[in-house]
């Protein structure tokens, strides 16, 4: 199979895209949002607790490091959005992997069943990523590895609702429009799902119309 940039894959309107001719293979890709987003949460809470077994933080501490988890997060899913989702496909790889972790949603947008990783890799992901902070700032990572996988579950909410639900009539509607945008007029600009804030400082905020 040829790879195609992403700015280049027309959405369709169908479903079922399958990734495997396998059953089981394809069972084990296809997951509805909710799985991920409460395995998320529940290990965001189960590393917390277990820094209290752990390490001496405080309930100050705690806070902040979650919230700059948060906004880790934010920033992680903006970067990984715009240059690893979105590479181009100039070698096989490059195409299978942007293909299957992206290009897929971009062909097929409205296969709601293909929004999230399965859930054996967010196990993986969950201790990776707690493991990964602990060797950089140490103990912190039961606070800040908590916030950042918050933000992950509140990344696939916002996908979710974004997707299968009609925009709200407030300030939230931003969120429908520039995932809108990105989909279906110009893919190479709103990168952020969750927030446009780091579109807002990268300078990719889909521009206003002229009309
Ligand atoms: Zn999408
Ligand atoms: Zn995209």
């Amino acid at each position: 199979m040829k790879y195609k940039a992403i700015h280049d894959i027309k959405p369709r309107n169908d479903k079922a895209a399958k990734m495997f001719e396998n059953p089981v293979l394809d069972r084990l890709t296809n997951s509805h949002a909710s799985i991920p987003i409460s395995m998320l949460t529940l290990f965001g809470l189960g590393f917390l607790y277990w820094g209290t077994t752990q390490s001496a933080l405080n309930l100050g501490q705690y806070a902040s490091l979650i919230i700059i988890g948060v906004l880790a997060w934010t920033l992680f899913e903006y970067l990984m959005h715009r240059y690893l989702y979105h590479m181009l496909p100039t070698n096989k790889f490059k195409g299978w992997f942007q293909y299957n972790m992206h290009g897929l949603h971009h062909e097929y947008p409205k296969d709601k069943s293909r929004l999230a990783m399965p859930p054996l890799a967010i196990i993986a992901i969950a201790f990776m990523f707690l493991y990964l902070f602990k060797l950089i700032i140490g103990d912190a990572t039961y606070g800040f590895t908590p916030g950042f996988l918050f933000g992950y579950a509140g990344y696939l909410t916002v996908h979710f609702i974004v997707h299968a639900f009609q925009p709200p009539k407030n300030a939230f509607k931003v969120l429908w429009v520039n995932h809108g945008i990105h989909h279906y007029k110009d893919p190479d600009v709103a990168f952020g799902v969750s927030s446009p804030l780091w579109d807002h400082v990268f300078r990719t905020l889909p521009k206003k119309k002229s009309k």
